[in-house]
């Protein structure tokens, strides 16, 4: 079965909106076999939805589409929808009752806007949203599976998980196994040399998909004991650089093992100004292993907050493995934490010397036995290095963990 992808919405037109509605439905539809053949934005314009609705239709078997199902009047999805299935509206009198009730719990009439949700059209099925008050439909329309979401990322993909993915499974049962195995702190080129051989001797179909921070690798075939063949010998050839499955992020993966150990982790960021203890407190539960993090951005921050030496800034710099590791060193004692984790360099674009050029970061880590340092050289792009020094510094928690550095 192959999909098609319609967003809605003008914002996403004028740049306003990064379309990542779209993105996370092609992964979730690839992770069950369905692939993504056409995707396209369309402006809050009725013709516009209609005749990219229609064109999704004729290319593929299953067209989803998100954005434009609010109350207000830019939201013209559900009249796109009703025009495109020779659909009507009605009434649905239950369901603004309900709405009715939501609004006065929470102590407010309802906006007149509002009513607008409480019409369905004659045809198609309901997906419910736990999430909001938009609620999607789905129908088939000479044979094409179509579907409508709202734009609001956590209610379409609520929606998504809780109705329209099972509803595809059982339309389409996958009979591909798809594995993903996720890697970091590997080159594209250099993981394929490295796995060439295990690629060679399997005819399972492997995808490299590169991403700022890593490397996925995509597993498909029929046959399950293949995949798992080849997962094992990737395992074997590159499990240094492999931190998860599917979709689990670094910070989370780190976050369980550090949770296993019973370890706490603390931090010293400089370039990174709280992007590291962004990521890893945007998991649940990371309380149980974070203890807090530092911004020490200036040369007094590091010494005051962080007990970094005058002299060793002085004679190396801040941006030095010699800081890094009294970063480190002084985070750990600050926090009474197990393990402390510093970062410090040039994000650019101005500050580099030839000495020590834009891109040069430092990095620490500190638990008491063995501390580690090490340099890397990034890129000239502020944001871009920002976050390699996050994942860098993170992926140099799991390599301590797993008795790799
Ligand atoms: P609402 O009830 O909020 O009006 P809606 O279904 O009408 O829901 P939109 O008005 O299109 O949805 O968008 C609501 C929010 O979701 C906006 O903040 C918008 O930027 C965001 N959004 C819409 N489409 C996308 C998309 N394709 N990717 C990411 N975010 C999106
Ligand atoms: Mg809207």
């Amino acid at each position: 079965m192959k999909s098609a992808i319609l967003t809605i919405g003008d914002e996403l037109l004028g740049g306003y909106t990064l379309d990542s509605n779209g993105a996370w439905i092609g992964r979730k539809l690839m992770d069950i076999g369905i692939r993504t053949i056409w995707k396209t934005s369309v402006g809050d314009i009725k013709g516009e939805i209609v005749e990219a609705m229609a064109l999704a239709a004729s290319k593929a078997d299953i067209v989803i589409c998100t954005g434009g199902l609010g109350p207000t009047r830019d939201d013209i999805t559900m009249d796109a929808y009703c025009e495109f299935t020779g659909a009507t509206l009605e009434m649905d009198e239950g369901y603004l009752e309900l709405l009715r009730e939501r609004f006065s719990r929470r102590g407010v009439d309802m906006p007149e806007s509002n009513l607008n949700q409480g019409l369905v059209p004659d045809r198609g099925t309901i997906i419910p949203n736990s999430k909001g008050s938009a609620r999607g439909l789905w129908c088939t329309v000479d044979g094409t599976w179509l579907c409508i979401l709202p734009g609001v990322p956590t209610e379409m993909k609520s929606m998504m998980e809780e109705t329209v993915l099972p509803e595809l499974e059982q339309m389409s049962p996958n009979e591909l196994i798809i594995t993903n195995i996720r890697t970091t702190g590997v080159m594209e080129s250099q993981l394929h040399d490295l796995l060439e051989s295990a690629m060679e001797e399997s005819a399972v179909n492997i995808a490299f998909l590169p991403g700022f921070s890593g490397v996925d690798l995509r597993l498909t075939a029929g046959d399950e004991s293949a995949v798992a063949e080849l997962a094992s010998n990737i395992y074997d050839l590159a499990g240094k650089y492999i931190y998860a499955e599917d979709w689990v992020t670094l910070e989370q993966s780190v976050g369980e093992s550090l949770r296993e150990k019973g370890l706490m982790l603390a931090l010293a960021e400089s370039c990174t100004g709280g992007l590291l203890g962004d990521r890893i407190t945007n998991v649940p539960g990371s309380s149980e292993y974070f203890a807090g993090s530092v911004i020490c951005y200036s040369d007094k921050a590091k010494i005051n907050l962080v007990g970094v030496k005058s002299e060793t800034l002085k004679k190396y710099g801040a941006v030095s493995e010699e800081t890094a590791a009294e970063m480190a060193a002084g985070v750990r004692k600050v926090f009474d934490a197990d393990i402390g984790v510093s970062i410090t360099g040039i994000a650019g674009p101005g500050g580099g010397t030839d000495e020590k050029p834009v891109g040069l970061t430092c990095f620490g880590l500190d638990d008491g036995e063995k501390p580690f340092t090490r340099s890397v050289q990034f890129y000239r792009d502020r944001r871009f290095n920002k976050e390699l020094s996050a994942q860098t510094a993170l992926n140099s928690v799991r390599l301590r963990i797993t008795g790799r550095i």
